[in-house]
């Protein structure tokens, strides 16, 4: 007879035997496919939108690893998610994916950067070029000119590239929970009305909340005046329930690729 001992020991390495099986068959499955495209009903594919702050040159600038990344870990960060197959898209690309005018890579994924640093123009737009995607700059109009803060005539530059979309982040960055519904729609469209002044008209109108603060009116007004509204919840949106007023944003901070990767997996399991 077989003892106890070989027993326990036989199913426990059955189960890692299957375990990896598993997981080896979903990478494989995984690069298998990786270039195809679905459409919003045909599967229900996580789009990460990444919100960054600044893009500092070196380690030593790093006060709150949650407002800077280094140029070099945002470069790493770029190249390996490429490596992992992922796309970079726009919120143009998003908007028609949700109306079903487009498909989507099985992974796609957006890049912004919130208050409109000086950095972001100096250090990721070069990286943006360099790989070719397209990068969204959040930018507080009042504030537009000031130190460390990108000029009007950078954001004109970086707009005429094509691959950088300026949208606003309010005009002087207010919490909006203390701001009545009729002031948050006043302050949105005045901060469009500076932008249009200085870049020319837009397609597309996104917002996104100052310190992540919002009320449900503010988000159903802004959403009747036509804007795409951005939360920044650390949460990963689904396709099967893409919300353009709502949409959820996570931090990479200064994590490697695979972290990220693995945090994308996490959030979406975990606020399902
Ligand atoms: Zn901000």
């Amino acid at each position: 007879m077989m003892g106890k001992k070989t027993l326990v020991k036989r199913i426990v390495l059955t189960v890692v035997v299957l375990f990896v099986g598993i997981i080896i068959s979903m990478i494989i499955y995984d690069r298998a496919t990786i270039n195809k495209e679905y459409g919003i009903y045909e599967k229900n594919i996580q789009i990460p939108v990444f919100v960054y702050h600044d893009i500092v040159n070196e380690e030593s600038e790093i006060k709150f690893d949650y407002m800077q990344t280094t140029e070099e870990t945002f470069e790493k960060q770029i190249l390996g998610l490429k490596n992992m197959g992922y796309d970079f898209i726009s919120y143009e690309d998003l908007q028609k994916y949700k109306n079903n005018q487009k498909k989507l890579k099985k992974h796609s994924c957006v890049v912004t950067f919130d208050d409109g640093y000086e950095g972001v123009y100096e250090n990721a737009y070069p990286i943006a070029k360099k790989y070719n995607i397209p990068i969204v700059m959040y930018v507080i109009t009042d504030n537009i000119g000031m130190d460390g803060v990108i000029t009007w005539e950078q954001a004109k530059e970086m707009q005429d590239s094509g691959l950088v979309t300026i949208a606003s982040h309010s005009t002087n960055h207010p919490e909006f929970t203390s701001l009545s519904t009729k002031e948050a729609v006043e302050n949105v469209n005045k901060s469009y009305e500076l932008i249009e002044q200085n870049l020319g008209s837009q397609k597309t109108k996104i917002f996104t909340y100052p310190y992540g603060l919002y009320t449900d009116e503010q988000i159903e007004a802004l959403q009747a005046e036509g804007y795409i509204q951005n939360l920044t919840d650390n949460k990963i949106n689904k396709s099967k329930d893409l919300d353009l007023a709502r949409l959820h944003r996570c931090y990479p901070l200064s994590d490697s690729p695979a972290k990220m990767i693995l945090k994308i997996i996490y959030r979406s399991i975990r606020y399902n």
